[in-house]
């Protein structure tokens, strides 16, 4: 039966995005599984084998995040189109000799300037740009012999963006790069000496878990950035907390005013206040309906909430 836009619109989207993705990434990057990219080396190795030799599957939400990496790249291309910079896109490079396994694909190469533009897309900005960016710039400009990159970060929800300056070559990160493409590509010539994993917060997204050691294992370590980004969790926390204090003392203070001088709203210029007066809920003492009230009336009084999760960092 044929599918409509009436019927099976979902259907139609997910189809439809998968066919495009699969078809964009075998025309940009071809057959991943055939070579080692720039992007690998700063991702978990073992992970990346997995990915190669089993393929991965993504689900219709993660399709479009990937989209949204396109969407941003498309953003530079039309600002350097505009502005008459000249630019090429995609500019595949590959390694030389015994290094002629790895193929980059670089988002955006300026001739004039000799520069690479790595364009990335995330949730949040991050203070500093990840290592995992960092090896994938050096590999690039170390195989392409281009003298310095910037990574420019979008957070397409929020509008804003993030340009990390001026990362130059750096010949000893380089060389980490080209050792650890080279254990990719010796796992998938011989399929002997799977690298190890490399455990980080990223392995939650990973789905190569079950088949993991070193995830499923009982001694799995909590690598330095897990910690970090626990204690920066904390830092703000406290920092939330002493804020929110801030703000009730602050709501109070202005509250007490218009309480005391009868004032229900205030308008200034683009400021507009209002006292709103809400009827406090209505709620059940579950404790003493059930000893009052039939089973079945309670089932339909009682719901019980979902189950939820939450982290307590002390
Ligand atoms: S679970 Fe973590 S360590 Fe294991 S393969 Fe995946 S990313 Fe690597």
């Amino acid at each position: 039966m044929k599918l409509t836009l009436e019927n099976n619109f979902e259907e139609i989207f997910a189809q439809g995005l998968k066919k495009h993705s699969e078809e964009q990434t075998l025309k940009t990057l071809g057959d991943r599984s055939l070579y080692v990219g720039s992007s690998d080396v700063g991702n978990c190795l073992k992970k990346v084998c997995f990915s190669k030799v089993y393929g991965e599957e993504h689900n219709t939400n993660q399709l479009l995040i990937f989209e949204r990496g396109h969407l941003a790249e498309t953003i530079i291309k039309n600002i350097l189109l505009s502005q008459k910079i000249e630019f090429e896109e995609q500019k595949t490079i590959k390694g030389e000799d015994e290094f002629n396994f790895i193929k980059t694909h670089i988002d955006f190469y300026i001739p004039d300037e000799d520069l690479l533009i790595e364009v990335k897309s995330s949730n949040t900005l991050p203070d500093n740009p990840y290592n995992s960016w960092i090896q994938q710039v050096q590999l690039q400009m170390g195989i392409g012999k281009i003298s310095k990159a910037k990574i420019i970060c979008f957070d397409l929800n929020s509008g804003k963006y993030k340009v990390f300056e001026n990362i130059l070559f750096n010949d000893f990160i380089f060389q980490k790069c080209l050792e650890r493409a080279s254990k990719i590509y010796n796992f998938l010539q011989n399929k002997e000496e799977m690298p190890n994993g490399e455990i980080t917060q990223l392995c939650a997204y990973c789905p190569f878990r079950d088949r993991c050691s070193e995830f499923c294992s009982q001694k799995a370590v909590v690598d330095k950035s897990m910690i970090d980004s626990i204690i920066d969790l904390k830092n703000k926390e406290a920092d939330k907390k002493a804020l929110e204090e801030q703000i009730k003392h602050q709501k109070k203070i202005v509250l007490d005013f218009c309480n005391n001088a009868d004032v229900k709203k205030i308008v200034e210029k683009d400021l507009s206040l209002t006292v709103c007066n809400y009827p406090g809920r209505e709620t059940i003492d579950i404790e003493k309906a059930k000893k009052i009230l039939p089973q079945k009336l309670l089932d339909i009084l009682v719901k019980k909430g979902e189950a939820t999760q939450f982290l307590r960092i002390s």
